[in-house]
């Protein structure tokens, strides 16, 4: 048995939002067997016995939208041309190692990354978070994942277990949702709207019908999944939700329907509200066609407009970036644009953490009860009074996945 023990000067409930001073969390075998004030906690003879004087203590943060394949530094269709399959695989290593170094120690990849990519970082061939996986994002014909240009080029990246990503019409959709399942999906990623990104299609435009978003739906939990939606147009946001998808990602322009849908208790929004930001500072750096520019100009504010909307009316909001647009390890500005917006620091951290665990169903994260994973991180200081402790990478001072010392500043 390995057992580890880390001494902080404090624990931060994310649950409750309340503190245990001079705490201590307890892992054996990579699950928490005790946290909290360290009298009356009995720390197995022989733990490793990690230092965190001065550091708060608190659950390793979830993010419920990542692409770790992709590099976050802009598109450049030169450089895609000249990237092989195996080269764009293999950028997910860094992207996972900076991922959990910022604190991130769970994430669901809604697309991309192919099944191997778990396996490796669970076989500890590569550090990376726990991960969840949609594999690709499915979109009709000219949709959000047509990868054709104007010249009749096709850029999509072919991976021998990455399915095709364009599908058209029920039978199809349900054939190709049992092929994503069988490539490793644990989720099943539908783009029911065009996006900024995609050469051919409007964000403000839906794409799939409700029956095949149906079809999409029941497939994935005939085989215990559920499916998020790429969703932006609010018809878009609206055929999915009514076709039975459990998350909106992005969800850019949401009207009082679209909520009023979303609290039956089993929606959430992932906004990802830094995704067009950063398509903006790529353009400002010269590395993001303008198609793209302008389409994530037109979407800016009223992205933020809708979120205050999602909100006010209480929806359900799970932390998620869309970081592979934006460069990995930089997704905790997710945070300061939450707050800015209205969201509260406690509520900003429950979207990443308990509120992150249930949405996208990953049971032992986003809390440190005994029985969880031993996924913890420290910062200086209390993040609910200082939502940069947790925003920016070099305020995580230490990184624990498992029981195990990940990064320690
Ligand atoms: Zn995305």
């Amino acid at each position: 048995m390995s057992a580890t023990a880390v001494f902080g000067d404090a624990l931060l409930d994310p649950e409750t939002g309340d503190t245990a001073r001079h705490a201590v969390v307890v892992v054996e075998d990579g699950r928490v067997s005790a946290a909290g004030a360290r009298d009356g906690i009995r720390v197995p003879a022989g733990a490793e016995k990690v230092d965190a004087e001065g550091l708060t203590l608190l659950p390793g943060l979830i993010d419920c939208h990542v692409h770790l394949r992709s590099k976050g530094t802009g598109r450049d269709l030169g450089e895609w041309l000249a990237t092989p399959p195996s080269l764009w695989v293999l950028q997910t290593v860094p992207a996972a190692r900076k991922t959990l170094e910022a604190g991130f120690t769970t994430v669901r990849d809604a697309g991309g990354a192919p099944s191997g990519v778990r396996l490796a970082i669970e076989r500890g061939i590569m550090p990376g978070p726990r991960t969840v996986l949609a594999v690709t994002a499915l979109s009709q014909t000219g949709g959000h994942t047509d990868q054709h240009f104007a010249c009749g080029a096709d850029i999509g990246v072919k991976l021998p277990d990455v399915p095709e990503t364009v599908v058209d019409g029920v039978e199809p959709m349900r054939r190709r949702v049992r092929e994503v399942l069988r490539a490793g999906a644990d989720w099943i990623k539908l783009c029911t709207s065009g996006g900024v990104l995609s050469p051919n299609d409007s964000p403000r435009h839906a794409t799939l019908t409700i029956d095949e978003i149906r079809a999409a739906c029941e497939e994935a939990a005939a085989q215990g999944r559920s499916v998020m939606a790429h969703a932006q147009a609010t018809e878009g946001i609206k055929n999915a939700l009514v076709g039975g998808v459990a998350t909106i990602e992005h969800g850019i322009w949401l009207d009082d329907d679209c909520c009023e849908l979303m609290l039956d208790g089993k929606r959430a929004l992932v906004a990802t509200l830094v995704a067009p930001l950063w398509v903006l500072r790529h353009a400002e750096a010269g590395r993001m066609p303008e198609w793209a520019t302008a389409k994530a100009r037109s979407a800016v504010e009223d992205h933020k407009r809708s979120f205050q909307r999602a909100l006010e009316a209480g929806v359900t909001i799970a932390f998620g970036t869309d970081t592979g647009v934006g460069p990995h390890g930089s997704m905790g500005e997710e945070f300061l644009l939450m707050h800015q917006l209205g969201m509260d620091p406690l509520r900003c951290l429950q979207s990443a953490t308990t509120v992150a665990a249930r949405t996208i169903g990953y049971p032992g994260v986003g809390t440190l009860k005994p029985g969880d994973w031993g996924d913890l991180i420290g910062v200086r200081g209390d993040p609910l009074q200082n939502l940069e402790l947790i925003a920016k990478p070099d305020n995580v001072k230490l990184v624990v996945k498992g029981g195990e010392v990940v990064k320690a500043a």
